[in-house]
């Protein structure tokens, strides 16, 4: 994609920046491409919303805005942020990512949650911010592990029991308080299929706007146990060769990328 990156700042938009129209989920696109110039949107914004700020492409700013489609003055089609970032490899997903956030954290934050009072931008950072009780609310991430487990020449492949695609993917979960992403990682392992872990390395991580993980990716080793699967989470789960397995997440995902390069290890 061209040249994004991500920011902040209070400036109000101009005729000419560029916008990220959304409703809930769904990107309101126009016929060619993935943002509208602020002219055209201004008129459009759902009630008592204000566009906000994401980064800057190609120099021209870049806002994220609450819309009404219906408004818009022009055809827009709607595309789900999940559907663009899954199936889209041409897709901006950084940049719809990082506009699905912070319109997400603009929403959540309207009012303090220690007071009720209504909440304000902060003046000199990105949060909203209570006055009353002086408490900026910054978008929020929460951090996820997701671990791809290897046993000899196989590895761990699970279908989750929510699963809204057929792809058989890893073992993930969110870290709770107090602990560290390598025990979120032998406790999550645990928890959902019986097993236990050894050797948990980390390799590398993605922001995943649904609505506000930062995915971290662990390679493991198995260490012993037999599958036992939590019935809530897993609706299946096996050990499967770099050769012959079900299908998994594209390489879009965090998933995909560490399937694919331990298949490379496997192979190597
Ligand atoms: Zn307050």
């Amino acid at each position: 994609m061209e040249n994004w990156s991500a920011g902040w700042s209070r400036k109000a938009p101009a005729a000419d920046d560029l916008v990220v129209a959304m409703n809930g989920p769904e990107i309101w696109c126009p016929e060619d491409g993935w943002t509208h110039r602020w002219a055209a949107v201004d008129g459009a914004l759902d009630e008592g919303t204000d566009p906000v700020y994401v980064g800057d492409l190609d120099g021209r700013a870049v806002y994220v805005a609450s819309v009404d489609p219906g408004m818009l003055l022009y055809a827009t089609r709607p595309i789900h942020l999940r559907e663009a970032l899954l199936t889209m490899p041409d897709a901006p997903a950084e940049m719809l990512g990082t506009a699905s956030q912070v319109q997400q954290w603009f929403l959540d934050h309207r009012f303090c949650g220690r007071c009720g009072g209504e909440t304000g931008f902060h003046p000199a950072e990105r949060a909203r911010w209570c006055g009353r009780c002086d408490i900026p609310f910054y978008p929020r991430l929460a951090p996820c592990v997701i671990v791809v487990i290897r046993r000899g020449g196989r590895f761990l492949l699970a279908r989750s029991s929510r699963a809204r695609s057929h792809f058989f993917s890893l073992i993930a979960g969110f870290v709770e308080p107090g602990e560290s992403a390598e025990e979120a990682v032998a406790r999550e392992t645990l928890e959902e299929t019986g097993l236990t872990v050894t050797n948990v390395r980390y390799w590398t991580s993605q922001p995943w706007p649904f609505p506000h993980q930062l995915m971290l990716g662990f390679f493991a080793d198995y260490e012993s146990g037999d599958l036992v699967l939590q019935e809530d989470e897993l609706a299946e789960a096996d050990w499967f060769t770099p050769d012959d397995h079900p299908p998994v997440p594209p390489e879009t995902t965090i998933a995909g990328r560490l399937i694919r390069q331990l298949k490379r290890e496997m192979a190597g």
